[in-house]
């Protein structure tokens, strides 16, 4: 018998906004620890949170890109349970009245089509930081994280592999960057998930029991999980035994997981509607202005670069899903370069100074309309290929008018046709033999002669020109 994995993820974002969810304390990453601090976020008695209408704009952004419906009126809850990260002892948390509700994801697995429905879009706060010096004996805590705004999008069941798990998320993080509600800094733990995983024998309509791995904090690291799990389900599945409802913690040093609790239920977080927050009215005109000002998205981009400009479907997929160079080569087909030249342009010269240099293309010295002007001097002859990925690498490192950099380079093709004409009258003065040669029908001699052109010119004779005067003068 062979097993099938089903998977449902949670994934919680940090939202970008300038203060906290619940407190006008900054809520940017980092800072001296416990600077990023009031008495709202840390507990205090007696203070009340107010709520950021940020938040709930940029979760109504990802609600509608993710074709949720947005509840007129939704409720924040308190989700009870003592860790000491969490100074209220209590996570304000929405429970059974999220602001968004019955999405639906679209994205592609190796190039398949892929639907995952999401069941839910909450915000909540996030909690503090434990920290555990390893040569003392006690943890101490920065509170600086508490209180940073979180969504969290809850899938249903619908993922079968660890491919479409990745393939998912990757979606989920490429979405929230282009809609610019999210730093998506893995390595700060920006983006996390949960993976619930159940294995059932294929074919079978019913759900097995599921597994939770919480907190998982790469996307790799998630693949890894989900395997081990369903190997793990699968192994103890046809030895006989039965899969328990847990918990497990996944160890992506030791690649293994282990029991951490037998599953909690929702009532052991006593949620009840936090008394201290009115319940969240928006408006159909509010989330209509949201509506209208969501950009395109990536799958939009990636149908329009394929079907529109006709680039091959590999590379559209690497434009489209990087929010920067999607921008870059809509502005230079804006500017009327053509679309294909500029893909094949920022894929391989400009990737590789990028990788060399470990600079995003919005740190570059690069405008789309430094490269649409370079672009021009290539196609029209002033300067050759070779010298454009030269002025190219200076325009990255350091910006500037490609013009002058030609200029000041001594880069620039000539193309005049009286000039070019007196270097081929010079070569064939000089080379009577290899002009019998060509006269006699010996290709090759009209090759060495292009080459003794190009030598005398140095190297800055328009080689199209050359050949096309060579052949009327000989002819
Ligand atoms: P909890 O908060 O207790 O984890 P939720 O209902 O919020 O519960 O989340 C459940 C998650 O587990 C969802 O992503 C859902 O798709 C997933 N899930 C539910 N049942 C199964 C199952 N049998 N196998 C795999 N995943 C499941
Ligand atoms: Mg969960
Ligand atoms: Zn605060």
């Amino acid at each position: 018998m062979k097993y099938e994995p089903v998977i449902g993820l949670e994934v919680h974002a940090e939202l970008k906004t300038k203060s906290k969810i619940f407190c006008s304390c900054s809520a940017s990453f980092g800072g001296d620890i416990n600077t990023h601090v009031c008495p709202v976020c840390s507990g205090m008695p007696g203070s009340l949170p107010v709520l950021n209408k940020k938040v709930v704009e940029y979760a109504v952004r990802m609600g509608l890109a993710t074709n949720c419906d947005i509840s007129a009126v939704s409720v924040m809850a308190r989700k009870n349970y003592f860790y000491p990260d969490l100074p209220k002892a209590y996570q304000i948390s929405q429970f059974d009245k999220p602001l968004c509700q019955n999405g639906r994801v679209d994205f592609e697995v190796d190039g398949e089509p892929k639907s995952v429905r999401l069941t839910r879009i909450h915000i909540e706060e996030d909690a503090g930081k434990l920290l555990h010096e390893a040569s003392a004996d006690e943890s101490l805590i920065d509170f600086n994280r508490c209180g940073v705004p979180l969504i969290e999008m809850v899938t249903e069941p619908d993922i079968r592999s660890s491919a479409e798990a990745k393939a998912f998320l990757e979606h989920i993080k490429t979405t929230l960057s282009y809609l610019d509600i999210c730093d998506c800094k893995m390595e700060e733990g920006s983006i996390r998930c949960d993976v619930n995983v159940s294995v059932r024998p294929e074919g079978s309509r019913e759900f097995g029991t599921r597994v939770e791995m919480k907190n998982i904090n790469t996307f790799s690291g998630a693949v890894r999980a989900i395997d081990y799990e369903v190997s793990r389900q699968t192994e103890l599945l046809f030895e006989g035994g039965t899969v328990e409802q847990e918990t497990r913690r996944w160890d992506d040093i030791k690649l293994e997981n282990y029991t951490m609790r037998t599953k909690e239920d929702a009532q052991d977080y006593r949620y009840f509607p936090d008394p201290d927050l009115l319940p969240i009215e928006v408006t159909d005109e509010w989330v209509e202005s949201i509506r209208e000002s969501l950009p395109e998205l990536p799958l939009s981009k990636l149908r329009r670069y394929i079907g529109d400009y006709g680039i091959p479907e590999k590379d559209a997929r690497l434009i489209a899903e990087n929010k920067s160079r999607a921008d870059f080569l809509d502005k230079c087909e804006k500017l009327g370069a053509d679309a294909k030249t500029v893909t094949n342009w920022l894929l391989g010269d400009i990737a590789k100074l990028q990788n060399d240099s470990g600079k995003e293309l919005e740190e570059s010295g690069l405008t789309p309309a430094g490269l649409c002007a370079l672009l021009e001097l290539i196609g029209s002859g002033k300067i050759s290929g070779t010298a454009g990925k030269k002025v190219l690498g200076v325009i990255f490192d350091e910006g500037g008018d490609p013009l002058k950099i030609i200029e000041k380079l001594g880069l620039y093709q000539m193309s005049g046709q009286d000039e070019i004409k007196s270097i081929i009258e010079a070569v064939i003065k000089e080379n009577e033999k290899s002009v019998a040669d060509y006269k006699k029908g010996k290709q090759t001699a009209f090759g060495y002669l292009i080459g003794q052109c190009m030598k005398a010119s140095k190297g800055k004779a328009n080689p199209q020109v050359v050949n096309k005067l060579l052949k009327e003068i000989l002819d």
